[in-house]
């Protein structure tokens, strides 16, 4: 996606750098998800998903997003920095936002299944939290979810094929 008639610094134009991240996950066939963290109109930490290639059930794009940006700074805080991620987060993510001191939340497509900040159930919403995390869902939403959805219908597509080669040489 080209960055022309983005204006510069605005939510549209920081989700479009985390959906670029997003894409390289698909090439590596892991669910297109990507991050990044804002300071101070600068990104800091950028996150690909990616826990199949690591063997690391935590390598989701937040996660991969939030230790490069609080190595970046320094500090295992993060006051006053933003993240876009092209997907909702789910409860591991949300929790590592409260952590890390995220200010603002940014996120494009709502994940009905394991959302944990809207959909499944709503983590960063919690009198009792110490931390409050800004909550934005829907930016770039098409984008974001058409980017899913593209990704699950060529993988399904590719294990169609799979099998279907592999009974050809059966037969
Ligand atoms: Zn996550």
């Amino acid at each position: 996606m080209g960055e022309e008639g983005l204006q510069r610094f605005s939510s549209e134009y920081w989700m479009s750098k985390a959906l670029e991240l997003a894409e390289q996950a698909a090439l590596r066939n892991e669910v297109p998800v990507g991050a990044v963290i804002v300071y101070d109109n600068e990104i800091i930490g950028r996150g690909s998903n990616n826990p199949i290639s690591s063997n690391d059930p935590t390598a989701h794009a937040e996660i991969i997003a939030l230790r490069e940006a609080a190595q970046k700074i320094k500090n295992y805080r993060l006051v006053n920095a933003d993240i876009y991620v092209t997907l909702e987060p789910c409860a591991m993510c949300a929790g590592a936002l409260v952590h890390g001191r995220i200010r603002h939340l940014y996120y494009g497509a709502a994940e009905a299944k394991s959302g944990a900040v809207c959909s499944h159930i709503n983590l960063l919403d919690q009198p009792s939290m110490n931390h409050q995390v800004e909550v934005t869902g829907g930016v770039c939403e098409e984008l974001c979810s058409q980017q899913l959805s593209s990704f699950f219908s060529r993988r399904r597509a590719e294990k169609k094929a799979a099998k279907l080669a592999a009974r050809k040489v059966r037969d």
